[in-house]
């Protein structure tokens, strides 16, 4: 019976995902009845084995086993991540103080940090630092925080001020010494998590800022930007949206606009923050020209001063990973640093001089992340990587083709022509169904098929639906055909 149990396990884990996309009502009724009050006497490891694998696992949703979850964007997992979380697992290392003679895991997570930035093509010089995160919510914690503290530091320089640091002195009596009001920031489409990190930090929700042109949600208004950027009453950080939760379009095209923008920002001492949660996957791609405009979206992105990025999304490393890289490595450390702890300093160091994760990021126990990035790193390599988000840009393609020619849907945003909507399309499919009725329920209708499962929207005030497409096992063929299928059965 074990036996058979952890076998459907494995098969699980290896991607056999017979059931639908999301768990029958049956399932689900079955598994919130079935949750255990806590015994007194505890049960043997069989019986509970039992319990997860047949009450609770058939309540999951295929979120990151099926390839046809296209709900926010989950990943999935490598066979390699796989291997490696389960060593994680098993041998439960804590990746917190570096420490040369008692573990090796701080070595192969900086190293880790260094494949991933030449995998980004990010010059080393500048970018092999950072830390792993839960998620790119973290990472834009620390992207914001980071930010706070040196456009605060920028703007005690400029008025001969000695209290500069929100770390060691609080924001509030910062900006009163620096007689400011507060912290903005400025940016274009920036994804919920950002400016939830504003709300964290102090500098408010209400003070994250779009500063888009009139006719492109996106793209920065630069006359707009600068007048922000001169005030003498708040401090800026500037947010570049490199990757459109939406749209999975870019905020910025090419090398020329993100000079100008660093320029603006160091005239005014701005820090520039990158949420590349997924978008700065983009630099992973070739230099085929089918994919030039995405690639422009990421062009120059070695230009700012702090990136945010997920592993658990196009990396296809579980839940939950996301990575933090900065050109300002010292920085983190005064924003982190734990205060009077000597038994959690490093001991003499004989290897290369690594940053005790604790002090630089939100944790201070940490799991050990970087394993499974190294992992899938190493079993992909940059080709591997190269050529399955390929696959999944060719499957969003061929699903926006696909619903430009069909009389039922609209795609989003709207386009002009087939060709400029394809030459933009990432890994996302954004669209809505043109009778409003249908489109009302569309998102419910597709999803309960149970064939696919894709994640309601809204653009421009529009209801919309939007397919995410993150998964390593897309294949472009199986994949199309079971899309539109579906689409057109709904449609009916
Ligand atoms: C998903 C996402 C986030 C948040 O990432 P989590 O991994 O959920 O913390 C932030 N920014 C963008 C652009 C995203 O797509």
């Amino acid at each position: 019976m074990q036996d058979q149990l952890l076998q459907n396990l494995w098969r699980a884990a290896q991607g056999t995902w017979e059931s639908g996309v999301i768990p029958s009502a049956e399932n689900l009724s079955r598994a919130r009845s079935s949750l255990l009050s806590l015994p007194d006497t505890g049960s043997s490891l069989e019986s509970v084995q039992r319990h997860l694998l047949e009450d609770i696992v058939p309540a999951f949703n295929g979120g990151s086993i099926s390839p046809n979850y296209y709900g926010f964007i989950t990943g999935g997992v490598t066979p390699a991540a796989l291997f490696a979380d389960n060593i994680v697992s098993a041998y439960d290392q804590n990746v917190q103080v570096h420490l040369t003679n008692h573990s090796i895991v701080t070595d192969v997570e900086y190293h880790a940090l260094g494949l991933l930035a030449d995998l980004f093509n990010l010059p080393r010089a500048q970018w092999h630092n950072g830390t792993f995160t839960t998620g790119a919510t973290a990472s834009n914690i620390l992207g914001l925080a980071c930010g706070r503290e040196f456009v605060l530091q920028k703007a005690a320089e400029r008025k001969g001020n000695q209290l500069s640091s929100v770390g060691e002195h609080g924001l509030f009596e910062v900006l009163h010494a620096l007689n400011l009001s507060g912290v903005q920031v400025l940016s274009t489409l920036p994804h919920s998590s950002l400016v939830k990190a504003a709300g964290v930090l102090g500098i408010g929700r209400s003070n994250v800022r779009n500063i888009c042109c009139a006719d492109d949600p996106l793209r920065f208004d630069m006359a707009q930007l600068e007048k922000e950027l001169a005030r003498t009453d708040k401090v800026s950080i500037v947010a570049i949206s490199c990757g459109e939760v939406n749209t999975g379009r870019f905020a910025t095209s090419g090398m020329e606009q993100l000079g100008q923008l660093r320029q603006l920002c160091d005239k005014y001492g701005a820090w520039m923050h990158a949420d590349g949660a997924f978008g700065i996957f983009a630099r992973v791609l070739g230099d085929s020209e089918e994919f030039a405009t995405i690639k422009k979206g990421c062009d120059g992105i070695e230009l700012v001063d702090s990136i945010a990025g997920d592993g658990h999304k196009l990396l296809n490393v579980p839940y939950d990973c996301g990575f933090f890289f900065s050109r300002h490595p010292e920085l983190a450390a005064q924003v982190f640093q734990n205060a009077n702890a000597a038994y959690l300093s490093a001991g003499a160091a004989d290897g290369p001089a690594i940053p005790s994760p604790l002090n630089i990021g939100l944790e201070n126990s940490r799991r050990f992340r970087a394993l499974p990035v190294y992992a899938s790193l190493l079993s992909y390599g940059r080709e591997g990587y190269r050529e399955m988000l390929g696959r999944q840009i060719h499957l969003a393609r061929a699903i926006y083709e696909w619903i430009f020619d069909h009389p039922a849907y609209t795609p989003l945003p709207e386009a002009h022509s087939k060709a400029e909507l394809v030459d933009q399309a990432f890994i996302g499919v954004l669209f809505c169904a043109k009778d409003d009725a249908l489109n009302q329920q569309l998102t419910a209708k597709i999803n309960k098929t149970s064939r696919m499962y894709v994640s309601g929207s809204s653009w421009q005030g529009r209801t919309a639906t939007r397919i995410a497409i993150s998964n390593w096992r897309v294949d472009v063929k199986r994949d199309v055909a079971l899309v539109t299928d579906v689409l057109t059965q709904v449609a009916q």
